[in-house]
């Protein structure tokens, strides 16, 4: 090492070689603390069936760890009514049914939430000299996010029987919180969408919708009065779950930002039914908006059914119209589309594009929102949902299963959300069990 120091080689070389050493050194300490306990516990010991399983001999397993793989010996106990058997040891480790320690599993779970399986393994090998191959770091990503949704769901059933109550939020209590909920499609291996309608050439479906939801707050507005979202206040959900079941989440979800102790509540979406019934279910009191910028992308869709209109006319006509969007003037925009004839469509579906305007039309009083201080876009909140989505998920060339999806995206969520230290612990005990 001291040579290729003198040689001028730089401190690379020495660097990685010191903590090659480390972690060799490591694993020996680690060894030698795992071999002080030999995991007996008398000639029996509790099956965890209720039984008394009876020692049989002492066998190794080996474990991947942070500093390497380690081999612990410990005593073997067969269950005679079982007819299995168990070493009670592993079980106070945490890798009672793993080859992977709970150390190595979270890391591996926190670089497969954030890239793809082959990179994140890439940068762990170079960050921190950790080894992880083949395709078990990604099961073991999408077992624990898996196992987190599963968590997540059971705190949200105890937060509506209410034998959960979350406190309200430290520090005093800002003004309005906001729950935007959008919907995104996320590639699917075929299995997943068999039988399914979709958008493909065929007719067929490749993708499956994800709802995701982001609870955040906003206490004040800036000095041109428009709304300053609260740093930091951010919550995402996202499941595959029907709209029914995503209710009890959502609310728990947003009951934990102070859903029962703030002023205003407000509801953002883009026009679907699903999401205005979600909100009148579970929040009756709250104000309902359709997302400025999926309103301005219908007002541009509508524009295109209209015929008869030269295209000079046709610009000026959505300038205007849009001009009356931002002023929440709905019934400027049905009247003026409802004196040209539609283009294009079956005369069932000739009303459905004004109906839009039409059904939404109390949602979308953009000025009277605007002087409320409130948001009328969730820009920031769709962009935060396409980036938990989009840019694990949504890759070129990635085919997902809904757990595997469900895992990662779980995963994904709890970091943005600042809740990884919440749900790890008690995922990863839901793991270990196993
Ligand atoms: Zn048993």
């Amino acid at each position: 090492m001291a040579a290729s120091l003198a040689r001028g080689e730089g401190i690379e070389a020495a660097e990685l070689a010191i903590r090659a050493g480390l972690t060799r050194l490591g694993r020996g300490v680690l060894e030698d603390l795992l071999a002080a306990d030999t995991g007996h516990r008398g000639p029996r010991a509790e099956c965890g069936s209720g039984h008394q399983a009876r020692f049989v001999s002492y066998r190794d397993k080996t474990v991947d760890t942070v500093p390497g793989r380690v081999t612990l010996t410990r005593a073997w106990y067969h269950c005679q009514a079982c007819g299995h058997g168990l070493a009670p040891k592993d079980a106070g480790l945490g890798v009672a049914g793993q080859t992977m320690s709970p150390g190595l599993a979270r890391m591996s779970a926190r670089a497969g939430a954030a890239v793809p399986f082959a990179p994140g393994a890439g940068l762990a090998g170079e960050l921190a000299g950790i080894e992880l191959t083949g395709r078990r770091p990604g099961r073991h990503a999408e077992a624990g996010g898996m196992a987190a949704a599963a968590a997540i769901q059971a705190q949200a059933a105890a937060i509506t029987a209410r034998t959960l109550v979350p406190l309200p939020p430290p520090g005093p209590l800002p003004d309005k919180l906001y729950i935007a909920i959008d919907g995104t499609g996320v590639p699917m291996i075929a299995a997943e969408t068999e039988g399914r309608d979709g958008k493909g050439d065929d007719g067929k479906a490749r993708t499956r919708q994800v709802k995701l939801c982001c609870a955040f707050t906003q206490a004040t507005v800036d000095k041109d009065s428009y709304p300053i979202r609260d740093p930091g206040s951010s919550a995402y959900l996202a499941t595959f779950a029907p709209a029914a079941r995503f209710g009890t989440p959502m609310a728990a979800g947003a009951r934990r930002r102070g859903a029962g102790h703030i002023r205003q509540l407000v509801f953002l979406g883009d026009g679907a039914h699903w999401i205005w019934n979600l909100a009148g279910q579970h929040f009756p009191e709250a104000t309902q908006i359709v997302d400025l910028y999926h309103a301005r992308e219908h007002l541009h869709d509508l524009a295109r059914l209209l015929a008869f209109m030269p295209g000079d006319h046709h610009q000026d006509w959505l300038t205007t119209r849009l001009g009356e969007l931002h002023a929440g003037n709905i019934g400027a925009i049905v009247s003026a589309a409802r004196t040209f004839p539609l283009a294009g469509h079956k005369a069932g579906e000739l009303d459905t594009a004004p109906g839009y305007f039409e059904n939404n039309a109390h949602r979308m009083r953009y000025q009277h929102f605007r002087s409320l201080g409130l948001f009328t876009g969730s820009g920031t909140v769709e962009a935060g949902c396409k980036a938990v989505a989009g840019q694990r998920l949504k890759l070129s060339g990635m085919h997902w299963s809904v757990p595997g999806a469900t895992g990662i995206l779980t995963l994904r969520c709890q970091e943005a959300s600042g809740r990884w230290e919440q749900i790890w612990p008690q995922a990863h005990n839901q793991t270990g069990a196993a």
